[in-house]
């Protein structure tokens, strides 16, 4: 694990390719104070591929980030001079759209929530597996820029992910952070089963996790989107995990 006192025994040339899928090298930001932590992070990205710049201050953060095209950020909360989700804050109102996933403590005084509404598009939970950031930033880096803040529907539900919205039929729905994310990536994923491994490794960023945990979230989803208006969106794919069927032309 990453982020806990010792280093990175899993942080060897793994699964991933950071650049090799389209042939251009993906250049990647770590923006981390703690010298273990950045540089692992940024041994482990270079052997996947990646061109990799390191800033150790919000500050200095910033400014690359705002001078210098990056395909994905790494960016800490806790960090010397602004803090993450001021540098986040102010790259977006920057216009700056690079994918940005941010680095959490667990306990900590900050809240996933607070960083996503911010604009990062993904968080992790320190202590973190390389395995798990690396995973989550092809993710990242797929999505892109552009398509971050589309608009996710299916029949009368809809998903806004920039107001951090969802309704039914025109009725507001109050989502927690955690269920916000559990439904928006079963929406990306519409049509296709999502296993539960993908799941909790994508929302919670934790691949230790129960899988009954995901049951229980699966079950406040269900009594929230579709229990109220008789709806089945997310139907249960014995011995894999989840879907949301595509929905079919009346
Ligand atoms: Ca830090």
């Amino acid at each position: 694990m990453i982020g806990s006192a010792v280093g990175s025994a899993d942080t060897g040339p793994t699964a991933g390719c950071g650049g090799c899928q389209t042939g251009a090298v993906m250049r990647i930001l770590i923006v981390e104070d703690e010298e273990l932590i950045a540089r692992s992070l940024h041994d482990g990205l270079t052997a996947d591929g990646y061109a990799v710049d390191r800033a150790a201050t919000g500050d200095v953060g910033f400014w690359m980030a705002s001078e210098h095209p990056y395909d994905a950020i790494v960016l800490d909360v806790l960090l010397p001079g602004m803090n993450g989700f001021v540098v986040c804050q102010k790259l977006r109102e920057a216009g700056v759209t690079t994918p940005i996933l941010m680095l959490t403590a667990k306990g900590g005084e900050y809240d996933q929530a607070e960083g996503l509404d911010t604009g990062a598009d993904d968080y992790l939970t320190k202590p973190f597996s390389f395995i798990v950031l690396g995973a989550r930033l092809r993710a990242l880096i797929r999505r892109g820029p552009t398509q971050r803040l589309a608009v996710l529907e299916h029949g009368s539900l809809r998903l806004d992910p920039s107001r951090r919205s969802c309704e039914r039929e025109g009725q507001s729905i109050e989502l927690t952070p955690r269920e916000f994310a559990l439904l928006q990536y079963l929406l990306h994923h519409a049509g296709r089963p999502v296993s539960k491994r993908d799941l909790i490794e994508s929302v919670w960023g934790d691949d230790d996790l129960g899988e009954n945990v995901l049951q229980v979230y699966i079950g406040y989803l269900r009594r929230k989107i579709d229990e109220p208006f008789g709806t089945d969106t997310i139907e249960t794919v014995r011995g894999i995990g989840y879907r949301i069927a595509l929905v079919r032309p009346v």
